[in-house]
């Protein structure tokens, strides 16, 4: 008999699947449709712990008056099931190589929010999952074998934390203006981040509006050149080496930044653009062995092939293409298409086609 502090043994392997997608954002579901429109067995496996703010995505092809990022997904979701793709609510915990096949293992979301490190829940998980999914099943804990993984992991951290900060993404506090930088014209902007990116997205941004200030959000101040502040000040941007004391907001509209200077120096704004490097969700890349370049991002091919055979990744946890929905729905298309292929029997495949490159 086992003791309450041993490990439980994993549950026994049950299924066996032609392919397994991480990830449900734009690029796991890309990918789900198109490998269940090619009639493979395929589950999708989601923890939901982004893509959860309520913003709008207005630069999205064939939708003139924008589109809520939650209700691309839950049309994705329904365009995947509709084909037979199988939806489960859960968290990929391990992936391993086993011979040709790789083995998951899937284990139940927490009650009451997300897990990871990403931001912080803003939507209780019940609610979430009814407004966003419809019912879609909790699955784990339980291991499945699969011919063929696709991970679509996303990435963890775009904006700092601060009380009403879920409020703001998508309304009043941005990250991309080639996502949001339309929403800015003519708006008091202030930019948060201390090094080159954050400097080009202030220069950016005049494209937009004439009044951006930068704060470089650490008390070390900014790792920038003098002669880039020079061009700062020479642009009309006000530059403030300092830490952000408070981000003031109220109902999803940002007021002011409040500086963490001897004055507690008061910025009124509109809206926030915050530079930070983000990090790709790689636990399950590093675990297959797949190659990462220095920023943790899993290296692809043009058709989203990895270093291993068989392993394909789509979307932002990657290192192909510019972060943007667009992006990712392409890129989980030509992973499904990898993956695809990768099933063929030998016979079946053109004379001298090498399979992973
Ligand atoms: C606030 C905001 C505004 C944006 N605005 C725009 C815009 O206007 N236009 C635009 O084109 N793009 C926009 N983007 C970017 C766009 O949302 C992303 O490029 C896109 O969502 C990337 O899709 P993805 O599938 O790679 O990753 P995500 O959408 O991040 O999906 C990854 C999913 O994988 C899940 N996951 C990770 N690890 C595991 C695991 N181990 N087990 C199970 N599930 C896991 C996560 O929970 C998540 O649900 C915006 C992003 C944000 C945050």
């Amino acid at each position: 008999m086992r003791s309450p502090e041993q490990t439980p043994e994993p549950e026994p392997v049950t299924r066996e699947l032609d392919c397994v997608v991480v990830g449900g954002g734009a690029a796991g579901l890309s990918a789900a449709v198109n490998m269940a429109r090619m009639r493979r067995s395929v589950l999708l496996v989601d923890e939901r712990d982004r893509f959860r703010w309520q913003h709008m995505i207005h630069n999205y092809l064939g939708f003139p008056d924008g589109i809520p990022a939650a209700e691309i997904r839950r049309l994705g979701w329904r365009q995947a099931a509709r084909y037979g793709a199988e939806l489960l609510l859960g968290h990929v915990a391990t992936a391993t190589r086993e011979g040709e096949r790789f083995r998951l293992r899937i284990e139940r979301l927490p009650e009451g929010g997300p897990r990871g490190s990403g931001p912080g829940p803003s939507i209780p998980r019940d609610a979430g999952i009814a407004r966003l999914f419809g019912e879609v099943p909790q699955g784990g804990p339980m291991e499945v074998l699969a011919r063929t993984v696709i991970l679509a992991t996303g990435v963890f951290g775009h904006f700092p934390e601060f009380p009403g900060r879920d409020d703001c993404v998508g309304r009043s506090l941005f990250w991309c203006i080639h996502c949001d930088g339309y929403e800015s014209i003519d708006r008091v902007v202030g930019v948060v981040g201390h090094d080159e990116d954050a400097v080009q997205t202030a220069f950016d941004l005049l494209v937009f509006t004439s009044r951006v200030a930068i704060v470089a959000g650490r008390p070390e101040g900014f790792e920038v050149p003098a002669s880039r502040l020079a061009d700062l000040a020479a642009n009309g941007i006000a530059a403030h080496p300092c830490a952000v004391a408070e981000y003031e907001n109220r109902d999803g509209q940002m007021h002011a930044l409040v500086l963490d200077d001897p004055g507690r120096t008061r910025i009124p704004i509109e809206q926030v653009y915050t530079v930070r490097r983000t990090r790709a969700a790689n636990d399950l890349a590093r675990q297959l062995g797949l190659e990462l370049n220095p920023l943790g991002q899993i290296v692809v091919t043009s058709e989203q092939h990895t270093n291993v055979p068989g392993v394909y990744a789509a979307g932002d946890a990657t290192c192909l293409h510019d972060h943007q929905i667009s992006a990712a729905v392409h890129e989980g298309n030509q992973a499904a298409c990898g993956a695809n292929y990768h099933l063929y029997a030998p016979a079946q495949r053109a004379p001298g086609d090498d399979l992973d490159c």
